[in-house]
């Protein structure tokens, strides 16, 4: 918000609602938090969260869920997780802001979060800003009737910005299999991502590495579909990025085998 819309509107707290003391005459780059002090201090400590499986904060880990490893994606960032069944923790918040309020400062202090993270990616993996571009999995035709929205649009367009990589549009869904992942079993929802998303290949994203956007991933079913079209179709690699992981996927799960001794060695890939 502008100093003017600051002045008039004053913001409230994308966390608990508290109206945001009046920020002075900022510039319109400056201090975009839309949270208070309290609520700051919460959002730094849920990043600081540990990953189960590599033991960093969950905000500079860059560990897989298992629908993602198979699909051979190359590192998943996030800046914390989030947890099922309440409204209460500022992650959840923040996503319930974005998603169903369309609140558009929360989407740019996200995209500012976030994009360090990316960037640390891709020089983990050695990887040039030119050789990549940004695209987003699309929200189904009724929730963006909801919401009037598609948050993870607006994060990949904010992201993008913030990065200066191009961002395109990619990934399809069809009209006609639009059930909302989030009310679907885990087998239902690998099986809804195969019938829901296809790949729209652009030249300009032939051969590059293609970060896949996300506000929110739970499985990783839609991401480990597209990022396997993506491949077929040309793309260099897949990254994923994503607000937040779900809680489930902090821990090591123990592995069910599917197959006993007797059968040999279980496919890993
Ligand atoms: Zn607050
Ligand atoms: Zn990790």
């Amino acid at each position: 918000m502008n100093w003017f819309g600051n002045l008039f509107f004053p913001g409230r707290c994308s966390g608990c609602g508290e109206l945001l003391s009046f920020k002075g005459f900022v510039k319109q780059d400056e201090d975009q938090t839309p949270l208070c002090a309290s609520c700051r201090t919460k959002w730094e400590d849920e990043k600081q969260e540990r990953c189960g499986f590599c033991n960093s904060p969950i905000s500079s880990c860059l560990c897989l869920t298992d629908e993602m490893r198979r699909a051979g994606c190359l590192g998943f960032c996030k800046l914390s997780y989030y947890r099922h069944g309440t409204r209460e923790p500022v992650p959840n918040r923040l996503i319930f802001q974005i998603k169903d309020h369309r609140n558009r400062e929360a989407v740019r202090f996200l995209a500012g979060e976030l994009a360090p993270r990316i960037r640390a990616m891709l020089e983990q993996q050695g990887i040039p800003d030119s050789e990549t571009v940004l695209t987003y999995l699309p929200r189904g035709l009724f929730a963006r009737f909801e919401s009037g929205t598609d948050q993870a649009k607006a994060l990949c367009r904010a992201l993008s910005e913030e990065l200066q990589i191009p961002a395109m549009q990619l990934i399809r869904r069809s009209p006609f299999h639009n059930k909302q992942q989030k009310r679907l079993s885990f087998p239902e929802r690998k099986k809804n991502a195969q019938k829901a998303f296809s790949v729209r290949m652009d030249r300009r994203a032939e051969d590059k590495y293609v970060i896949l956007v996300d506000d929110l991933v739970t499985t990783g079913s839609g991401m480990a579909v597209c990022a396997k079209r993506l491949g077929k179709a040309g793309a260099r690699a897949v990254l994923c990025a994503a607000i937040a992981s779900d809680d489930a996927n902090r821990e090591p799960v123990a592995e069910q085998p599917h197959f006993t001794a007797a059968q040999g060695t279980r496919f890993f890939g």
